[in-house]
């Protein structure tokens, strides 16, 4: 297939972008470039010696997505473009939605007129809110409880496709709710590079490690967790970019929806002891108070992935603490000061 990745010069979209080509797939990419680099795939195109086209546009500008697409050819999408910043979503809640909505639904529109009918949604399992349960299947509720509104748009994208599929029968669609994803390709060429402090847990520790940052803030030990710290379930980006091709192989009309997660919970402890064990640096990190919002545990019952799209994930946390730490020692500053 020819794929167009939205969003595709981003973490998640670099390692798509090369597992589709290494499928065989050809790809296209969308990408504003606001929150990632052009960088990540030229690498990509080194590691695969295949090409990648490019296609600067903000696919939330429906004049410039209309315009970049117009001659664009495309047998599917993927769909990753956003923003995914929690905090920030909460401080800049119309920004988010205006991004993360009008996107998809311009995205829909092109798709339509272009008669493309498969698509591949980048969702997540924050749409569960906070679940109860010790692993979160697919029949979950969707949508209670929700604490910002980057939650809130990915519930309200699936139901934007949901609705839109109603209305056009032949449209094909997966929703992928990413649980925790982590890692970086073992070569240690591409992987993420947040811009500023990063939020999530695995880029922070590892910017501790390499001594970008003096210590780990762990956001709360008085969960009902075994060791008292937020437990996740932490995915290979690698098998997160399997995941993509798994559900773009098998698509048929209708809306399906798949967890992409391990099935195995980890707590912020045994993260930072991974990931000291693969970096042999020591993690310095102090005990704070909760981050608002933050649930105990959310782990994926990845059940239903596993059977309908024969995926599963095959590499552990600490193949993906090893491989963080080859990204981020070979590049200290992210893509901005390697060539
Ligand atoms: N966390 C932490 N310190 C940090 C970042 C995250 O203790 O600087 C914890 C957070 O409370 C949660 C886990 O690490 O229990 C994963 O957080 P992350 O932001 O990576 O992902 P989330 O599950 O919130 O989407």
């Amino acid at each position: 297939m020819r794929v167009l990745l939205t969003g595709g010069a981003g973490y998640i979209g670099s390692h798509t972008a090369l597992t589709l080509l290494e499928a065989g797939h050809d790809v296209v990419v969308l990408d504003d470039f606001s929150n990632s680099r052009r960088e990540s795939l030229r690498r990509v195109e080194q590691l695969t010696g295949r090409g990648v086209q490019v296609i600067v546009a903000d696919l939330a500008d429906r004049a410039a997505a209309d315009a970049a697409l117009q001659d664009a050819d495309f047998d599917a999408v993927v769909h990753l473009a956003g923003l995914k910043a929690v905090g920030e979503s909460v401080a800049q809640p119309a920004r988010y939605y205006r991004t993360n909505l009008v996107s998809t639904l311009n995205l829909l529109d092109i798709m339509r007129d272009k008669g493309v009918d498969r698509l591949v949604f980048s969702s997540s399992a924050t749409v569960y809110g906070d679940p109860q349960t010790p692993r979160i299947a697919e029949d979950h509720p969707v949508g209670l409880g929700l604490t910002n509104p980057y939650g809130w748009s990915k519930a309200m994208n699936e139901q934007i496709i949901r609705d839109v599929q109603r209305a056009w029968p032949q449209l094909q669609t997966v929703l992928l709710r990413y649980f925790n994803p982590v890692g970086a390709h073992p070569s240690g060429r591409i992987g993420e590079d947040p811009a500023g402090i990063p939020n999530n847990l695995m880029p922070f520790v590892a910017q501790v490690a390499v001594g970008r940052r003096e210590k780990l803030a762990v956001f709360g030990d008085g969960y009902a967790t075994p060791d008292g710290t937020g437990v996740r379930d932490y995915i290979h980006v690698m098998d997160l970019a399997e995941g993509h091709v798994a559900a773009l192989e098998r698509l048929s009309p209708g809306v399906e929806v798949y967890n992409l997660g391990s099935g195995a919970g980890a707590s912020v402890l045994d993260v930072v002891r991974a990931f000291s064990a693969a970096s042999g640096r020591d993690i310095p990190y102090e005990l704070i108070a909760p981050r608002e919002g933050d649930v105990a545990t959310s782990v994926a019952d990845p059940a239903k992935a596993n059977r309908e799209l024969g995926w599963r994930t095959t590499r552990s946390l600490d193949d993906a603490c090893r491989d963080a730490w080859a990204w981020q020692s070979q590049n200290p500053r992210g893509f901005n000061t390697q060539t």
